[in-house]
């Protein structure tokens, strides 16, 4: 049963793909995974939006998806301050991806916990989520940055991945009860090649390695049966054969842009923050704050942007665009495909999706359910849990009025990404959406959200899982048997999910 002492090994593999690492699995290519699975278990979770890293860490490290953590986005724009000085305003716009990466942490809703804030013996490696950490159990925070910025220009993944083996290794012999190790390589060479080019599958193979020494080593003191491990990932990828650059795609509209990394733009009508790059937000005459963001009905005026266009319908004849979506007036979700539009809305018992002129998401027509409902539903559609997505993205009041989402194969940036992205992630897309989560301890095949695996890491820890977290209690290992069974047998009547934690 499970002890005060029990520990929680939380590996994530940056961008994996399920199909890709099962694939693996069955080739018997990863053996020392193949071992651990053998009591254990593994099924598919689904991330959360946008499907991009750090981002992504947020559901696995606070139990609360981003909406919530009002971390919309790797990228982001302070509409209620920001006036178009844009130098000395530098702050109000943000990116993640270059200096402004330590900002993350504090960023995050004052009121939503970090697990290493609530497990005080906890050690996070190579995490770009770092609140609550001190720098002795960050231990690999120099070198995150100098391997992390040597392998973006060289192409070089591996010795990232070599140094947090290392850390992980060392973390065993130390005190801590919840370690987060981050491998950075997959992604690295998924980016430059495609998912399953030999240099991610040599990556997985060497990730299966530590896994092997990591519980060789907790055998070898005692505490194999009371360690949680659980390998996961963050998002998808899939393989790029045409980048649209959203920023000059609105430029060549006649609307002036801001957009990373220059930011410097007389009087922008529209700024493009993208993340990924398979979606971005779009914020309206960015320069002039105000409160509120403009809803659909607003946004599609011919003078939204000033050029006499919607532009809104303009990208839906994009061959680029997958889904367009953005607030209405009455408080729903817009959302919309070439093929037609929907609206979602929240109910007092999940999410209901009403067709107005198509079924942007392919599910069939007009849906309403509990949030649980919506995941064993949708899990495995072109778009995975769509609606509950996107109902997020909008709880975040830093968000933009647009969300733009990519078709597969397609993404949203060009001009400066170096080196050039052959494979990407950041949509709604399966290939995107879903991720593998395996682990020592036996869990149900049934697909999870990865924003799930909070309260089960905590309640293994024999810690207080907080109230108010989007994470649900579905699986507790230890005790995952019973609470599956019951999921198979009712998933409508679950009354975990009855509560709808996405209304504030
Ligand atoms: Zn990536």
């Amino acid at each position: 049963m499970v002890s005060p002492a029990s520990r929680c090994f939380l590996l994530l593999v940056d961008g994996l793909r399920p199909d890709v690492a099962e694939d693996r699995l069955a080739a018997g290519d990863l053996p020392h995974l193949a071992e651990m699975l053998a009591d254990g278990g593994h099924t598919r979770a689904i991330t959360v939006f946008p499907s991009t890293t750090s981002v992504a860490y947020l559901p696995f490290l606070t139990g609360c998806t981003p909406g919530r953590c009002n971390v919309p986005s790797i990228r982001w724009l302070d509409r209620r301050v920001y006036t178009g000085r844009w130098w000395r305003e530098r702050e109000a716009v943000r990116s993640y991806c270059g200096y402004q990466a330590p900002r993350l942490d504090a960023d995050i809703a004052p009121d939503v916990r970090t697990i290493f804030e609530l497990v005080p013996d906890s050690v996070g490696i190579f995490t770009p989520v770092a609140k609550g950490l001190t720098p002795a159990r960050d231990p690999s925070r120099r070198e995150r940055q100098l391997w992390g910025s040597l392998a973006h220009y060289a192409q070089w993944h591996q010795p990232s991945d070599d140094a947090v083996a290392r850390h992980l290794l060392r973390a065993v012999d130390g005190p801590a009860r919840f370690v987060f190790a981050q491998f950075p390589a997959v992604d690295g060479y998924t980016h430059q090649a495609h998912p399953e080019a030999p240099m991610v599958l040599r990556a997985l193979r060497k990730v299966d390695a530590v896994v092997g020494r990591l519980r060789t080593r907790l055998q070898a003191r005692g505490e194999l049966e009371r360690s949680l491990v659980l390998v996961v990932s963050d998002h998808g990828a899939s393989t790029v054969h045409t980048h649209l650059d959203l920023a000059d795609w609105f430029r060549a509209q006649g609307v002036p842009t801001l957009s990373h990394p220059v930011l410097w733009e007389r009087e922008p009508r529209a700024a493009v923050m993208v993340a990924g790059n398979g979606s971005a937000m779009v914020y309206a005459r960015p320069g002039v704050p105000r409160e509120r963001r403009w809803p659909v009905e607003l946004l599609r005026r011919p003078d939204a942007f000033g050029v006499g266009a919607d532009l809104v319908q303009a990208l839906l004849r994009e061959p680029a665009v997958g889904l367009v979506a953005a607030e209405t007036d009455d408080g729903g979700v817009w959302v919309g495909a070439a093929g037609g539009a929907a609206v979602i809305r929240r109910t007092p018992r999940g999410i209901a999706y009403r067709p107005l002129t198509g079924d942007p998401l392919q599910v069939g027509g007009a849906r309403s359910g509990t949030i649980g409902d919506w995941l064993d539903a949708t899990w495995d559609a072109e778009y995975p849990d769509a609606a509950y997505h996107l109902l997020d993205q909008f709880r975040a009041d830093r968000a933009g009025d647009l969300l733009v989402v990519a078709r597969e194969g397609y993404d949203f940036r060009w001009r400066y990404e170096v080196p050039e992205h052959r494979a990407g992630h950041g949509s709604l897309a399966r290939s995107h959406m879903q991720t593998p989560v395996w682990s020592s301890e036996p869990l149900a095949a049934e697909p999870i959200r990865t924003v799930d695996l909070f309260p089960a890491m905590l309640n293994w820890l024999g810690e207080p899982v907080p109230a108010g977290l989007d994470g649900q209690p579905i699986w507790l290992p230890g005790e995952q048997l019973r609470r599956a069974g019951e999921r198979g047998l009712a998933p409508a009547g679950r009354p975990d999910l009855e509560r709808l934690p996405m209304s504030r």
